[in-house]
């Protein structure tokens, strides 16, 4: 098949840092072109893919993200060329959509934010323009009645991923991604001081949330039990993660998916997660860490890590998340939309 895949214009593919749907984009288009496909992506120039390279920008932008100027130059640079195209897959959030019915070849849309009522209004607006694929059963049923060609769960490619035994764990809980207060780092902070454990946190602080950074979590660090890392190279994530006794997800919000966990579960450390969004599909309770429902809970089952075995985690992770397995999905998924 000729595919157009677009990316969000702001981040590079793959991501240095902070990017799930750049990861995604970049597991994704790999191995579409490994499998035959004739994939171009639309993305910055200093991305790196297997796929022919178009770029609106010549590099990425993380400081501009959100601009809304350069989403909507790269979706008229992809769509000026639909023609090309059996079918176009669109990751660019809001930008694409309403347009998607002017040109004459088909799109897939994958929902990679949460459904908010606005949008969840928008999409119901432009119903017809996508073909929508939603990333959790979660979120689909925030807004059931849209035309969905199916459900794909992003991937990990776990062979770049290292693993850690039990054994080979160190004296520290992490909380990672997002420094905002959706993620709940107050709460990582909270379970970290009431079970007397460290706690590293590991993450992007981004313009919108600098006022929760500053107020909430800043005062807290001491540079002991609480520690803060900021931003990591990739290097230092396998690490931080696979070396973590555990990965503290108290999440405040309807997480769509949460790439975070299965990082962490690929490397073996059990997740210790609120039952928001997606997360009672991807951690399963007692088995690959603990979803439970409260900070004293969260507190309490700390005790408990010797339970989930580390091999475990990972080969779930293996075979419900695989690289091979999201591609299968979108690949049955355009075919069903060019059968008619
Ligand atoms: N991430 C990162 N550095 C950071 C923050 C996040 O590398 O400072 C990565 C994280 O490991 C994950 C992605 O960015 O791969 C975030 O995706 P996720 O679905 O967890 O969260 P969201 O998209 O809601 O921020």
């Amino acid at each position: 098949m000729k595919i157009g895949m677009l990316a969000p214009p702001w981040i590079k593919i793959p991501p240095a840092g902070y990017g799930g749907i750049e990861w995604v984009v970049h597991y994704l288009t790999d191995e579409l072109v490994e499998r035959g496909h004739d994939v171009t992506l639309f993305a910055t120039g200093d991305s790196v893919t297997k796929a022919r390279l178009v770029s609106a920008f010549p590099q990425e932008m993380p400081d501009r993200i959100g601009q809304t100027l350069f989403d909507v130059r790269q979706a008229a640079t992809a769509f000026k060329q639909a023609d090309r195209f059996d079918i176009i897959h669109d990751h660019s959030g809001f930008v694409a959509v309403p347009f998607a019915s002017f040109i004459g070849t088909p799109v897939v849309h994958t929902l990679h934010g949460p459904f908010t009522a606005d949008a969840c209004d928008f999409y119901r607006t432009f119903r017809d323009s996508a073909h929508y694929v939603s990333i959790s059963n979660y979120q689909r049923s925030c807004c059931p009645d849209l035309r969905y060609a199916g459900n794909v769960y992003n991937p990990i490619d776990i062979n770049s991923w290292p693993f850690a035994a039990r054994e080979e764990k160190e004296d520290y809980l992490l909380a990672f991604g997002r420094v905002c207060a959706d993620k709940g780092f107050h709460t990582a902070i909270e379970v970290a001081k009431r079970s007397g454990r460290r706690l590293i946190i590991a993450g992007a602080v981004q313009a919108p949330y600098r006022d929760y950074w500053e107020t909430v979590v800043r005062p807290q660090v001491d540079g002991d039990q609480i520690q803060f890392v900021g931003e990591v190279t990739l290097t230092q994530k396998w690490n931080l993660f696979a070396k973590a006794q555990a990965f503290l997800f108290p999440i405040q919000w309807p997480e769509p998916f949460g790439l975070v966990m299965i990082e962490s579960m690929a490397v073996g450390t059990p997740v210790l997660a609120f039952p928001e969004g997606s997360v009672p599909e991807v951690v399963i309770d007692g088995v690959s860490g603990f979803v439970v429902e409260t900070t004293d809970e969260m507190v309490e089952r700390l005790d408990h890590l010797d339970e989930i075995d580390p091999e475990t985690c990972r080969s779930y992770v293996a075979d419900k998340f695989s690289v091979a397995k999201a591609t299968e999905g979108y690949e049955e998924i355009y075919r069903k939309i060019l059968a008619g």
